[in-house]
């Protein structure tokens, strides 16, 4: 069997770890993929011609998969798929894991989504959708009068940055400037979502989907998982794309999962049947839970990354088998098992991330160190250079550059493995936070 998995992040380097275990699986192509999965058993980095968000580089792709006789294509980021690729892959009868344009707005919309969320009941925080600057304004000036906080949400993709936790009106008046004046975000930041702020704390779960109109449909959750957004140790500093994950999260309850399956999972299902939306992929529920009850602060229509780096080293089934069951709709058949672990990863970042940082800077690993350790490195803004001191060869190319990833028996085990693989880890400038997976983290 041939796959196509499309991305370059760490995300995508722990998929292809994953799908390669697979007996099935002959050979993975990754587009464009990074220094980590360009060094994976049967894998293969694909340059990419153009970007997979645009027609043009869609169609190349295709082209791509139709001539090698690529069997599977796996998504990894939002933007192609917020671009219809999947529609694209469907109607030339390929088989490619993800939602359709029109179930991919649940994260390309806010607004969109927060409407669905109303519609069918999914608990989430009250909110309010704005296309007028004014009424907008006015909205805020009077939640002030009640409120500390107003959450601001612009209602496209903004890779981040369309996200701001207002502490008053002032800071307020100028994000929506920003945002619905200035259109320092373009298009995305046109309409925003004003929304409650909510207490609590974070927690991201996994899941795989399979809904197809005219059949009864399925989500599947996997384990629970935390990633840490903010850039310093005890959750502070600026928000970035995720210092690192833990799985499970401990202090995620059964009773929270059941309080997250029946006030969010099961009407979140029902509207993707009712919207007749054509999603076989994965699915990511970001929730707020406080005092026991979970709230949907958003959804995103792929893996989390760097979620997906602790998730799937505690998966115990085949990736390529359950990618099969979410297409062909028998993945309410499907056993999902986990190994009885827990896996920390925390995340390695060049040092001024997540402002400008340097790049180029070579990567020295000890293989030798990180075998015995039994940890493992998920590479993500690294490429392959010239050779690093140790012969690594990988240079830093981005802000997050890779996580090391270790299960252990206990929360604390992983997190002692993972701290411990990182001293044989080394480049100039490397920045990391000592608290991933750490309750005060
Ligand atoms: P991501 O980078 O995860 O895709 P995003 O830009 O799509 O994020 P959200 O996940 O909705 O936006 O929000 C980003 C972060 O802002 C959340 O992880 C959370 O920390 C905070 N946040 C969002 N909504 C709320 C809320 N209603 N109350 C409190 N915090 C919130």
């Amino acid at each position: 069997m041939k796959i196509l998995v499309i991305g370059s992040g760490g995300r995508e380097h722990a998929m292809v770890w994953k799908l390669a275990q697979s007996e099935k699986v002959k050979h993975i192509w990754v587009a464009p993929g990074n220094g980590g999965t360009a060094d994976e058993e049967k894998t293969e980095n694909l340059p990419l011609t153009a970007d997979p968000s645009t027609e043009e580089g869609q169609q190349a792709l295709l082209e791509f998969v139709q001539a090698e006789k690529i069997d599977l294509t796996v998504v990894g980021p939002e933007a192609p798929l917020a671009a219809g690729i999947v529609d694209k892959f469907r109607e030339a009868k390929l088989a490619i894991i993800g939602p359709d344009k029109k179930a991919a707005r649940l994260e390309a919309s806010k607004v969109y989504s927060k409407s669905f969320m109303e519609k069918y009941g999914v608990r989430a925080a009250k909110s309010k959708s704005f296309t007028d600057p004014v009424k907008a304004l006015a909205y805020a000036e009077d939640n002030f009068k009640k409120k500390p906080k107003l959450v601001i949400k612009a209602d496209g993709l903004a890779a981040g940055k369309g996200v701001v936790i207002a502490e008053n009106f002032a800071e307020a008046k100028d994000c929506l400037s920003s945002f619905m004046k200035s259109g320092s975000l373009g298009d995305a930041g046109k309409s925003v979502v004003l929304e409650e702020f909510l207490q609590g704390k974070e927690v991201s779960i996994l899941a795989a989907v399979s809904v197809k109109p005219g059949k009864k449909g399925v989500i599947k959750p996997f384990i629970s998982a935390r990633d840490h957004k903010r850039r310093f140790e005890g959750a502070q500093g600026p928000n970035t794309g995720g210092m690192g994950a833990i799985a499970p999260v401990p202090d995620f309850s059964s009773a929270c999962e059941k309080d997250f399956i029946d006030s969010i999972l099961a009407p979140t299902l029902k509207g993707m049947e009712k919207e007749k939306m054509d999603y076989r992929g994965f699915i990511f529920f970001g929730l707020m839970v406080h005092e026991g009850k979970c709230s949907l602060l958003e959804y995103n229509v792929r893996l989390g990354d760097p979620e997906t780096q602790a998730v799937l080293p505690l998966m115990d089934s085949d990736l390529v088998l359950l990618c099969r069951v979410i297409l062909d709709n028998t993945l309410a058949d499907f056993l999902l098992k986990w190994k009885k672990e827990f896996c920390c990863a925390p995340v390695l970042v060049a040092k001024g991330y997540p402002g400008a940082y340097p790049k180029g800077n070579p990567i020295a690993i000890n293989p030798t160190g990180i075998g015995r350790s039994g940890a493992r490195l998920f590479i993500a803004g690294a490429q392959r250079g010239q050779g690093g001191p140790l012969g690594s060869g990988l240079r830093t190319a981005g802000g997050r550059v890779l996580a090391i990833s270790a299960n252990g028996a206990s929360a604390d085990e992983a997190w002692e493995k993972a701290y411990e693989a990182l001293r044989f880890v080394d480049f100039e400038g490397m920045a990391y936070r000592k608290d991933i997976g750490r309750e005060d983290g």
